[in-house]
């Protein structure tokens, strides 16, 4: 495992989430764009404030969880699982930089493989 390249990856990455959060709370505040006394239209732009919202809401997640995962880099134990004491996959990790457990964890967080509805 290289933790260099890891380290690199998820600092790349939080500069990209901090970059995109503050573009997002500048279009909050309508800095280029004031709000329109027309009612409709007012409407409209609420509505892109949500949306606004929800990604840095989950930009925001994911921020946390990569700090979590830089923590887990300095403290040596990266690539063990958080709630089962495994090592894991690489595989996974190479897909989820900064997941903090194995596959099976995960899986058994979302309800299971067999993802009952
Ligand atoms: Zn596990």
């Amino acid at each position: 495992m290289d933790t260099d390249a890891v380290r690199a990856r998820l600092l790349r990455r939080r500069e990209e989430l901090h970059r995109r959060a503050s573009d997002a709370s500048a279009d909050l505040r309508h800095e280029s764009d004031p709000l329109s006394a027309d009612f409709a239209e007012q409407v409209t732009q609420r509505e892109s404030d949500e949306v606004l919202d929800a990604i840095s809401e989950s930009a925001r997640g994911e921020l946390r969880q990569i700090q979590a995962a830089l923590r887990r880099l300095d403290e040596g134990c990266y690539t063990t699982c958080s709630v089962c004491g495994e090592p894991i996959e690489e595989g996974r990790l190479a897909a989820v930089p900064y997941t903090d457990r194995c596959r099976q964890c995960a899986e058994t967080e979302r309800g299971g493989p067999a993802h009952r509805r």
